[in-house]
């Protein structure tokens, strides 16, 4: 017996470029100790009091069956904060909360595509989304978003290839590239979308670490609220990653079809977790700006380390978790500067080549390490990068 054609695909076959991290993980399991500045993953755990809250919350009584599309007060809590930061009148309705930013971006999809509808996507992408596309069933085509318009997608890029599109998935701040898009790229964004009659999937899972200018939620632009889905999620905003809690915004009509698929699939997520999201939320963006404040420092760092060796090019990440670097002075591909660089100096990272061809030739550095252990290794992946150019010394 065959499992279907459309499990079975959702990997897409091919290397995907996470040999590196998998090899990472197989020297720690032997013993050997590898700097790992691979996945978004905090090195800080979640709070103490937001735990207390969870343990108050089940140990309260909330272990039953909760409410599906959320319990109205996050739902609540969720559209008010939504409503301040983007100036959209946002109610409960507009809300469905996920067992995560991922689950999210899979019932969105699914709540807009039908099997063999096109979904764009722009590369370099975080790397579940082709698969996530797949496993909706749509063809996911990628629209190259270029290293020489530091990854800001084109607007014309995208219309070339919206003729039959049906939806397009963006993501700023960007995974794997820290860039923040600019006004004008999310309006030319807006534009195709109302010009091709496009759902966006806009994925602002970074939306609280922003290190330079300011984010735009694409659906407070003219006309987009009404074919926007905004994905959410407390992993990376609250250091929530293993509570799996995000959230859809989007229109009425379609998060009570998201309500049908969460009682199909999910059955919604854990009250007690909700009731300690809702916490988490009511401490207010002083809490969340100290969680994302270990990676505005850690930049900060890297960019001053960035000084003493110019022949590495950095992509200017305004937010996120993470430093892409141009590698591709040394000739070597993301991928075989990656391996040498676990070789060398038991330093991993993630291939830019991970991400999509369009991050070939650089690698994306987490900066999920503790400040002076990141900057010691930082400077040996820069002095390792020298030291394979040639005619650096
Ligand atoms: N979107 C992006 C861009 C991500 O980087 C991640 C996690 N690394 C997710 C979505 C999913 O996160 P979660 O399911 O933990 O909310």
């Amino acid at each position: 017996m065959q499992a279907s054609k459309r499990i079975r695909t959702i990997l897409g076959g091919g290397s995907d470029g996470w040999e590196v991290f998998l090899r990472a993980r197989d020297m720690i399991a032997a013993g050997t100790p590898v700097t790992e500045l691979t996945i978004g993953e905090h090195d800080i755990r979640t709070a103490a009091p937001i735990l207390q809250q969870m343990h108050r919350a089940a140990t309260g009584g909330h272990t039953g069956y909760a409410s599906i599309p959320g319990i109205p007060a996050l739902r609540d809590a969720i559209a008010a904060r939504v409503s301040a930061r983007t100036g959209v009148p946002t109610t409960r309705d507009n809300v469905m909360i996920t067992p995560g930013g991922q689950s999210a971006l899979f019932s969105a999809h699914t709540a807009v595509l039908d099997p063999g509808d096109t979904a764009l996507y722009i590369d370099p992408y975080y790397a579940t989304y082709p698969g996530t596309l797949r496993g909706v069933a749509a063809r996911p085509v990628a629209v190259t978003a270029h290293a020489a318009d530091a990854f800001q997608p084109r607007a014309e890029a995208i219309a070339a290839v919206a003729q039959d599109a049906r939806s397009l998935l963006v993501n700023s701040p960007n995974n794997p590239t820290g860039v923040v898009y600019s006004r004008a790229t999310l309006e030319g964004i807006a534009q195709v979308c109302q010009d091709h009659d496009l759902w966006l999937i806009s994925d602002e899972v970074y939306d609280t670490q922003i290190w330079e200018g300011t984010h735009i939620s694409p659906r407070s632009l003219d006309g987009m609220a009404a074919r926007t889905l905004v994905v959410g999620s407390m992993s990376k905003s609250h250091a929530m990653t293993g509570s799996r809690i995000g959230w859809i915004i989007g229109p009425e009509s379609i998060i009570a079809h998201l309500i049908d698929l969460a009682t199909h699939t999910t059955y919604g997520v854990p009250g007690f977790i909700q009731d300690a999201a809702l916490f988490a939320l009511e401490q207010g963006s002083a809490f969340e700006a100290q969680i994302a404040e270990p990676f505005r420092r850690r930049r900060a760092l890297a960019l001053e380390v960035l000084t003493r060796h110019n022949a590495i090019g950095a992509v200017p990440n305004a937010g996120a978790m993470y430093m892409m670097l141009d590698i591709s002075a040394t000739g070597l591909s993301g991928e075989a500067f990656a391996h040498s660089l676990l070789d060398a100096h038991q330093i991993a990272v993630m291939p830019g080549e991970s991400f999509g061809a369009a991050a070939a030739g650089h690698i994306r550095v987490a900066l999920t390490i503790e400040d002076r252990a990141f900057v010691a290794a930082f400077e040996t992946l820069c002095a390792h990068a020298e030291a394979l150019i040639p005619g650096q010394t």
